[in-house]
């Protein structure tokens, strides 16, 4: 996935394996802190994250029109904060990606799943609190 330098602004790919953890920057070395918020996933970064990830992951399946989602994003946002370098979050748009929200028999949304080295560990559909979506996670990572 892409990952841009927070002091040179250098678009730097880093593997999905090693995205849940610090990692330099490959033109001017400086620390990259893993992800701090959640990263909007295509078909092709969501494969990649799920198949690779050596932490948890949480997907928050959503889509524009849905109010509760909208509720929710603040929620995904602070867990994504607060699980940095030991998770990683993802957005998936349903209505541009129905075919991964199909894989996951997503039905209602918001739904989030949280997956460990691909395997669907948990599932709940409508509004998590963030401390709920990190107990999760941390559960996941036990
Ligand atoms: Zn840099």
């Amino acid at each position: 996935m892409i990952r841009v330098c927070p002091s040179c602004q250098k678009k730097n790919r880093v593997a999905a394996r090693h995205a849940g953890s610090r990692t330099r920057c490959g033109a001017c070395k400086a620390d990259l802190p893993p992800p701090a918020e959640p990263i909007d996933a295509d078909p092709d970064l969501f494969e990649e994250v799920v198949r690779d990830a050596e932490v948890p992951v949480l997907v928050d399946f959503w889509a524009a029109w849905c109010a509760p989602c909208r509720r929710a994003a603040p929620e995904v946002h602070a867990a994504a904060e607060a699980t940095a370098g030991r998770a990683l979050v993802l957005k998936v748009d349903t209505e541009r990606y129905p075919d991964i929200a199909g894989a996951y028999g997503v039905q209602a949304i918001p739904t989030f799943v949280v997956l460990r080295r691909g395997r669907t560990v948990r599932r709940e559909s409508g509004l998590v609190p963030a401390r709920q979506l990190v107990a999760w996670l941390e559960e996941a990572a036990a």
